[in-house]
């Protein structure tokens, strides 16, 4: 068994219930964040100088120093696979007819967990140069689901 097989013996689902609600703000950095994705079909960081380093997705407050950090960076949109896994069942637990590939995607000094797409898994290598696919800017809804995938570079 290679490393891009699942194990057949491998639970597959855990049933029960979770009595959770819950409501997800985007606050000040993450709205700013989510209004370059869907009306710029950019993704902007911000930028600590003290730590010299550029948070992805932009926060308010270095994580380090706790600095308020006002500025805001376009890091383009490509970055690196920095690790990645495949998915063989859809959330209901019936199987996929292809595996669905995720990927954490080095950006700057942070990344985003997202689709990797438009690429065979066994042709993914870790550091691989990679791009962000935007949905059309008509569809956007100001979710991190308006980067459709993310795609090798040149594909
Ligand atoms: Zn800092």
């Amino acid at each position: 068994m290679t490393l891009l097989e699942r194990n057949p013996k491998a639970q597959t689902a855990w049933l029960g219930e979770l009595p959770v609600t819950s409501r997800y703000t985007y606050g000040l950095a993450g709205e700013r964040f989510f209004r370059a994705i869907k009306d710029e079909g950019t993704i902007l960081g911000t930028r600590c100088s003290n730590c010299e380093r550029t948070y992805i997705p932009a926060v308010l407050f270095c994580e380090r120093c706790m600095n308020q950090l006002d500025e805001w960076v376009d890091v383009g949109t490509t970055g690196e696979v920095h690790t990645f896994t495949l998915l063989y069942e859809n959330y209901d637990g019936s199987p996929r007819e292809k595996p669905e590939i995720v990927a954490f995607v080095k950006l700057a000094d942070g990344g985003l967990i997202h689709r990797l797409d438009e690429v065979d898994p066994e042709d993914i290598v870790i550091g691989m140069q990679v791009e962000a696919v935007f949905k059309p800017k008509a569809k956007r809804e100001g979710s991190i689901l308006d980067i459709a995938h993310f795609k090798p570079i040149g594909q």
